[in-house]
């Protein structure tokens, strides 16, 4: 199987460290608003990945976390007169509703920052006593000219200079004019308690770590030092995912941390990226209200995981008609299920093994499921069955 790894830019023959076990980790949510399609189609896109490596006998060890406590959090609960874990357990049981609604399995840990502090603690430690690191005001920096490697993964995604990444680390909330800092691109790894906000023991004072430590952290903890797919959303290459490959890798010093990083395109609407800043999101609980979560899950696999696209209604209905076509398959084959294809077999696979060409697996599938129809092939129809769920479809 080839897969486009975003850190060389290139397609490469996927070969996990360890021959028994495939080892992923994928970006969580921050529980603090409801689910849009842009997170259906990271976590659908990395469960059809894990249900095809599957199929094709691996082991998946996949791990996701859940970042409980963050600035978004603590803002909005404020903004709703709720306790911010009291926000976090609704909206993380809102999320993982919308996903098990689409199908999509629950990863083997799912892990909770607020619950793996002494590993982030720890890793500090270790980056303060090596020189990666510093400490200023209760708070704790990763100091990027420590760090001649620093942004690997901003350079191939073409941030080319020390400018160009900062820009966009300070559109992401980077809080350069912190006078805390001794440059403005270093990031934090720990800071201090703000008034009212709440707090964990650590060396340095009470208060709660950065963003970034929580990935390597729980990666490191439930996967140990390298892993074979680091995934997320495009927009965490830069900072979150190359801050990861900083601080681990010093941290380790044994690199690679992940030997591909998986990024999928973000999900525009009315020609801007959803976000909610914009308030142009797609929840997906209104879409399950008017289509099926096949539907639903066929309109993402129709679109390549790796590219930016739009939604627009018109692909719902195209997603419907398919559900309906593998529906009728599913009528026509009957109780038979010990039927065969291997020619439509093996270029599924080769679609598949082509950097999750889903939607070009989807064409065949639709093609062989109208021929079959017209042919009143079970035996084809049987395949077909089978190959659908592989998608995790659930027709
Ligand atoms: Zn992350």
């Amino acid at each position: 199987m080839k897969l486009f790894n975003t850190l060389t830019q290139s397609l490469e023959e996927f070969v996990p460290i360890d021959d028994n076990v495939v080892r992923i980790y994928v970006c969580g949510v921050t529980p603090y608003d409801t689910t849009h399609l842009g997170h259906a189609f990271t976590y659908v896109s990395f469960d059809t990945l894990i249900r095809y490596l599957e199929f094709c006998g691996r082991t998946v060890n996949y791990v996701q976390n859940v970042t409980d406590i963050d600035d978004d959090v603590l803002r909005k609960a404020k903004e709703l007169g709720m306790a911010w874990d009291e926000l976090v357990r609704r909206e993380t049981e809102r999320y993982l509703n919308d996903m098990d609604a689409l199908n999509v399995r629950r990863p083997n840990v799912y892990a909770r920052a607020t619950a793996e502090i002494p590993t982030m603690i720890e890793i500090t430690q270790t980056l303060l006593a090596r020189g990666y690191a510093y400490e200023s005001g209760g708070f704790v920096f990763f100091s990027v000219k420590q760090d001649h490697e620093f942004g690997i993964m901003a350079r191939a995604i073409g941030l080319n200079d020390y400018h160009a990444m900062l820009t966009i680390a300070n559109e992401r909330g980077n809080f350069p004019e912190d006078p805390r800092k001794r440059d403005p691109l270093d990031f934090v790894l720990w800071q201090a308690q703000a008034p009212g906000e709440p707090a964990w023991p650590s060396p340095w004072g009470p208060g709660r770590p950065g963003w970034h430590i929580e990935c390597s952290a729980m990666s490191m903890r439930y996967l140990g030092p390298q892993i074979d797919i680091h995934g997320g959303g495009a927009d965490l290459a830069f900072p979150h995912h190359t801050c990861e490959i900083a601080q681990s890798e010093h941290f380790t010093e044994k690199p690679p941390f992940s030997r591909c990083w998986m990024h999928t395109g973000m999900v525009y609407q009315g020609g801007e990226k959803m976000s909610k800043s914009l308030g142009n999101l797609t929840l997906v609980s209104n879409l399950l209200k008017d289509y099926s979560a096949d539907a639903i899950r066929i309109t993402l696999q129709n679109h390549h995981y790796r590219y930016p696209w739009e939604c627009f209604p018109e692909d719902l209905e195209v997603a419907t008609e398919t559900v309906a076509l593998f529906q009728q398959v599913r009528t026509m084959v009957g109780t038979q299920s010990d039927g065969e294809d291997v020619m439509l077999r093996d270029q599924f696979v080769a679609a598949m093994d082509n950097d999750l060409n889903t939607p070009q697996a989807l064409l065949l599938l639709r093609q062989a499921a109208e021929a079959a129809m017209a042919n009143h092939d079970v035996n084809s129809g049987a395949e077909i069955l089978g190959l659908v769920r592989v998608l995790g479809l659930q027709v």
